[in-house]
């Protein structure tokens, strides 16, 4: 769903954030990164699992995911993986240092929301889920709960999303999307008890989940999903 009705999109956009782009840098061949800068950002805060909406017209609007949130200086850092076609993309592509960028207030969605409890954590996903590996890496720091990041990028910019989320499994991508993963995931082993967080290609996830709980025997409430966009659809 990436439509909304015009004068409800006006109020979300009056009551959301208008940062200004300080930073656009081109990382790897497909990832972009976006340092948006507010003042309202030294008093915000996002919990990983926020997203936030942009609009590319009066009523449609694209979702992408707060990185790093840094109150001191009120910078976001948001990590675009460029797909090559999308109204969305191109909005992204189109912004230059100086512009503002109106966006919605971030949220969390449903039950994709960060588990506070001392459970190992696992992120998988493509390079959508990037920013969100790195909000949940940011969250945990240095408080010795587990934490690992299994991706899944063009091959081209594998290097650069290992030095955005250090410690991550990063697959090149093959011939099919999401299949790298999948051969990954069924030779991992996890330490029992780890919360997974899939994102990122919707049927993909649905792979991933069903190797989670075919061959590791992962309970289903320890999976929880987000599409982020699917094979046919525009927005999410
Ligand atoms: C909660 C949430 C958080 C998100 N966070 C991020 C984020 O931080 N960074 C980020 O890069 N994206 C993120 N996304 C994904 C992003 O919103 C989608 O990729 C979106 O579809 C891009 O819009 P578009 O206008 O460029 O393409 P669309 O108009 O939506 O789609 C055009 C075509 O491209 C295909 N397509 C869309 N996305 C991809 C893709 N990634 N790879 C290959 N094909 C694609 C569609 O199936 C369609 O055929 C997030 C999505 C959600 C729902």
């Amino acid at each position: 769903m990436a439509k909304t009705l015009g004068f409800i999109a006006d109020r979300f956009i009056a009551a959301g954030y208008a940062p200004v782009v300080t930073g656009r840098d081109r990382l790897g061949d497909n990832l972009l990164r976006l340092e948006l800068e507010s003042p309202d950002f030294t008093t915000a805060t996002t919990t990983p699992g926020d997203s936030f909406a942009i609009m590319f017209s009066r009523n449609d609007f694209r979702h992408y995911t707060p990185a790093v949130l840094d109150r001191g200086t009120g910078r976001l850092t948001v990590i675009v993986g460029l797909h090559g076609n999308g109204p969305g993309e191109d909005v992204v592509l189109g912004l230059s240092v100086g512009d503002e960028l109106p966006m919605m207030k971030w949220a969390n969605r449903r039950n994709f929301v960060f588990d506070d409890g001392p459970a190992p954590i696992v992120v998988i996903g493509d390079a959508t889920v990037i920013g969100l590996a790195m909000a949940f890496r940011d969250r945990i720091g240095a408080s010795g709960r587990g934490f690992r990041a299994i991706l899944e990028v063009p091959a081209a910019d594998v290097a650069a999303t290992a030095e955005l989320v250090p410690g991550a499994d990063v697959q090149a991508v093959g011939d099919t999307p999401g299949a790298a993963i999948l051969t990954h995931l069924a030779a991992a082993s996890f330490t029992d008890g780890s919360v997974f967080y899939l994102a990122g290609h919707g049927q993909s996830i649905q792979q991933q989940r069903t190797v989670l709980r075919e061959v590791h025997s992962v309970p289903r409430k320890a999976i929880r999903t987000q599409p982020f966009w699917a094979t046919g659809k525009v927005g999410l």
